[in-house]
């Protein structure tokens, strides 16, 4: 496996990029690409490691040190051979994946771990520029019906699995192109839109049926999906979080997700009935420090902010994987994004008491406190405001990137379904208390990752054909149809 010495020999080399200062002017992905050469080099950093954790890491099980090793010897096709066994969207994975495989890496004990997420992006890359991504509509067909409503990654893994299982797929989305956050929520320097579209037009090529501007249970009923065979749920935990303090409804506060959305549209000219939300010479903050608030971050630079300033409730994490998450673990550390780079002024431990606004309720400035987390032994941990901390912040826009309390609950009022604890649509093996309705994705699971949503968008196929066949041949994780070696 691999060249034996290959991690003792080469540095890991990450793509460099083009300059802050420059790729604030656009909205395009800025990485600069490596030689193929390179790629393959590091492809030999890949340790014959007896137990390649890097699996267990990843969601998807993906067979991470074979694709290494043919790309390391070349052979570029059978690597997207296997990389696409288990992943049916390498693409969106090998741009925006936190990569908890490299986190789980062997050689990341002692070195930087191997680039899987870049090696994985110039495989996929490689394959469809080289024309060998193509559609494979399946050889027979079931006339089983399937129903999938929602477009996002785990719609479209579930929908593309179900395809290949023979069943005629239909997929419903309430907005006007499909893709679901990949489409409307990460902003185009993270994922251009043409990477969903190509794919897009192979799922349209293998048979699979797309119908926008559908939204299920409000302007079509669902009802009309009696007649499917199985129904899946991929709906997305879109249910915004909010702070309740005063002044929270004034002109200039606005979630991080409309904020987003707009720019998205605008991006591809899509027309919205809204007013403009822009940061152009405006100081903006940003509530939140996750991947939504760094979004944000990197398109109000993008629009041309005053100034750009970040608050977190969280304290700040260290710099180095803390000791209560070793490897192999996803380590709690600080991450320091793309668009941080751009600009930003972060501040930790700052909660939001106030958003003062004129007397047109127009937005004027934010008013914060410094606070402290109490922790004392089986007790959860309680935030303390500290006295006399209190800071008035003047700022024209607020993005409120406070995460999501989890899915809709339009559909499981309508069809009777169940939820859970934390008001995620309930089922076992992805199935619902409906035993025709199936759930997967951030709907089943709350706001999660790309990877997970493939992840679960393939289980629950398996499990829907299972329900309409007795039996299934769709893979299980971590096995796919792999190529001859
Ligand atoms: C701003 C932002 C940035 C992110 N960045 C990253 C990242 O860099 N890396 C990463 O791994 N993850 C990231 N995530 C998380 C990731 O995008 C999600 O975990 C993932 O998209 C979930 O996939 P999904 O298919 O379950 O749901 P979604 O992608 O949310 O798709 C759900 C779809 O269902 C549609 N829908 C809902 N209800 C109906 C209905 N009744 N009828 C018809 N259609 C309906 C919605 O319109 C939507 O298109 C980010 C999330 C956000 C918000």
């Amino acid at each position: 496996m691999g060249k034996i010495t290959g991690f003792k020999e080469i540095e890991r080399k990450n793509e460099a990029s083009i300059s802050t200062k420059e790729r604030v002017k656009n909205y395009f992905e800025f990485n600069l690409p490596l030689k193929i050469s390179e790629i393959e080099q590091q492809g030999s950093r890949c340790m014959d490691c007896g137990i390649p954790f890097c699996h267990s890491g990843c969601p998807l099980g993906n067979l991470i040190p074979d694709f290494n090793d043919m790309v390391h010897k070349g052979n570029w096709k059978k690597a997207l051979e296997i990389l696409h066994a288990t992943n049916n969207f390498p693409e969106f994975t090998g741009r925006l994946c936190p990569a908890p495989c490299e986190q789980a890496c062997v050689l990341g004990i002692i070195k930087p771990p191997i680039t899987i997420e870049q090696i994985e992006k110039y495989i996929v890359e490689k394959g469809f520029s080289e024309g060998w991504i193509k559609a494979q509509p399946p050889k027979i067909r079931t006339n089983k019906t399937i129903a999938i409503i929602g477009s996002g990654p785990a719609g479209l893994a579930t929908a593309q699995q179900l395809n290949r299982a023979g069943h005629l797929v239909s997929v419903f989305e309430r907005d006007d192109a499909i893709g679901g956050l990949l489409r409307y929520g990460i902003p185009n320097f993270k994922l251009e839109k043409k990477i969903i579209d190509r794919r897009i037009a192979i799922l349209k090529k293998e048979g699979i049926k797309f119908y926008t501007n559908t939204n299920i249970g409000v302007n079509y009923s669902i009802k009309k999906l009696d007649t499917y065979d199985a129904i899946v749920l991929c709906g997305g935990a879109t249910q915004r979080r909010t702070i309740p303090v005063q002044g929270i409804n004034s002109k200039g506060v606005v979630q991080a997700m409309t904020f987003l959305k707009q720019q998205n549209k605008r991006n591809s000219d899509v027309n919205f009935n809204e007013e403009d939300i822009v940061a152009t010479n405006k100081n903006v903050i940003v509530i939140g420090g996750g991947d939504t608030g760094s979004d944000c971050i990197g398109t109000a630079n993008r629009q041309g902010a005053k100034t750009v300033t970040n608050f977190e409730i969280m304290p700040k994490p260290p710099v180095e994987r803390c000791e209560t998450t070793p490897w192999p673990f996803w380590p709690l550390k600080l991450k320091t994004t793309s668009s941080h780079e751009e600009g930003c002024n972060r501040n930790w431990l700052i909660s939001t008491k106030e958003f003062i606004a004129d007397e047109n309720g127009i937005l004027k400035a934010l008013k914060t406190v410094k606070v402290e987390w109490i922790y004392e032994s089986g007790e959860r941990p309680k935030l303390k405001e500290i006295k006399g901390t209190e800071k008035i912040w003047p700022c024209e826009l607020v993005l409120l990137a406070l995460g999501f309390t989890g899915p809709e609950a339009t559909l499981s009022k309508q069809l009777g379904l169940e939820l859970d604890e934390r008001s995620n649509y309930k089922a076992t093996e992805y199935q619902t208390n409906i035993p025709k309705i199936f759930t997967a994705g951030d709907m089943r699971r709350g706001q999660s990752l790309i990877v997970w949503a493939i992840s679960e968008g393939r289980e629950a196929a398996r499990k829907v054909d299972e329900y309409l066949m007795g039996f299934s041949n769709l893979p299980t994780k971590g096995n796919g149809d792999l190529p001859k070696l």
